[in-house]
């Protein structure tokens, strides 16, 4: 099966070229194809393009794409969560995540994930399979279609490693970018760090997008390595200084910002020597701290840190010329942990 989805106007018109088509059919395919208003999600819905041009496109084995929506939860603060199943049979989560003037999708990038983060519901399924570009892109595709809204900004921080799958990463962006019209500036990639792979990431938005200028946010949640291998067992691969220093040659490469995100964890990592520890890891960096709220989940012993500790945990860090922002959860009434509506689906 060929997916039409993540397809560049270029290949579709060479698509419509193929098939002794004009050059405009192809064009006609990409409008529909990025609608967020076209629900259906079949060739035979293209009802533009002559039956004959569908029928060939159907038995040569194109297709739209191939998720399915399972199952949604909308938590009274508008935050949509979704169970989405693919062609074989696996199931991913995406989240839209509604303010004012933006909506952002947190968008999947593998089936599970291989991380083992200690504090994730994912991370406890192991991983299955990375996800194709098309599979990514149509997050988006339902989140607009369920919300009937534009998704204005896109995070990687949904279920899996973004650079494990980098290929598909940067196809995806490249068509987030030119065919759903959002900038690279609009895009953060989340990752818990792979070592050599920060150099990697650049290096590859260079070559095939032309420019690197999406947001670098790693994962770091914890101040000193100890902490860090604890809550991440990855982390023993890669010490949290050289992920600094790298962080520093990406900033150098690219001119972008790198952002750091500290989940909460209670007794864990939301001291205030664990602030100092912090203090010392990034002076001299022009970064940004990302404190996060944590979502308790079930089979896991992390809590969540109060508001008084972590307001003072912002404060420290703010008081010492660390750029710091706390973020709360969003839907967190249930489920709203990363990888939870799939854990529950199965489970069920
Ligand atoms: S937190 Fe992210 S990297 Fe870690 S296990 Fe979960 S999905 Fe994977």
């Amino acid at each position: 099966m060929k997916s039409l989805l993540g397809s560049s106007l270029k290949d579709l018109e060479n698509v419509a070229l193929n098939y002794g088509q004009a050059a405009f059919r192809g064009r006609q395919i990409h409008n529909w194809l990025y609608n967020y208003k076209n629900k259906k999600k079949n060739i035979d819905q293209i009802a533009v393009l002559p039956l004959d041009f569908r029928n060939q496109l159907k038995q040569d084995g194109f297709k739209v794409n191939d998720l399915k929506l399972n199952e949604k939860y909308l938590a009274s603060d508008g935050t949509l969560k979704l169970l989405l199943s693919t062609g074989d049979h696996e199931s991913i989560e995406c989240v839209g995540i509604p303010a004012e003037n933006r909506l952002t999708a947190c968008l999947s990038i593998q089936v599970g994930c291989p991380m083992d983060c200690k504090f994730c519901a994912t991370g406890k399924e192991g991983l299955k399979r990375s996800l194709k570009a098309s599979e990514i892109l149509d997050q988006i595709l339902f989140i607009e279609n369920e919300m009937n809204r534009r998704v204005t900004n896109i995070v990687f921080m949904g279920m899996g490693e973004p650079l494990l799958n980098i290929d598909e990463l940067l196809l995806s962006i490249r068509s987030i970018n030119e065919d759903f019209n959002i900038s690279q500036r609009k895009i953060t990639v989340s990752t818990v760090a792979i070592p050599k792979m920060i150099a990697k990431l650049a290096e590859k938005s260079f070559q095939v997008l032309g420019k690197c200028q999406f947001t670098l946010a790693i994962s770091l949640h914890a101040s000193n390595q100890i902490v860090r291998e604890m809550i991440i067992p990855s982390a023993k691969n890669y010490n949290i200084k050289n992920i600094v220093e790298d962080c520093k040659q990406f900033v150098s490469n690219t001119g972008r910002r790198v952002s750091f995100e500290y989940l909460m964890l209670r007794g864990v990592n939301d001291k205030i020597e664990h602030a100092d520890e912090l203090i010392q890891l990034l002076r001299g960096f022009q970064c940004h701290v990302n404190l996060i709220q944590y979502n308790q989940i079930n089979e896991v012993e992390f809590k969540q840190t109060s508001s008084m500790r972590i307001q003072l945990f912002q404060s420290r860090l703010f008081n010492n010329g660390i750029a710091v922002s706390f973020r709360k959860s969003r839907g967190s009434e249930k489920n709203a942990a990363c990888g939870q509506l799939r854990q529950n689906a199965n489970n069920k």
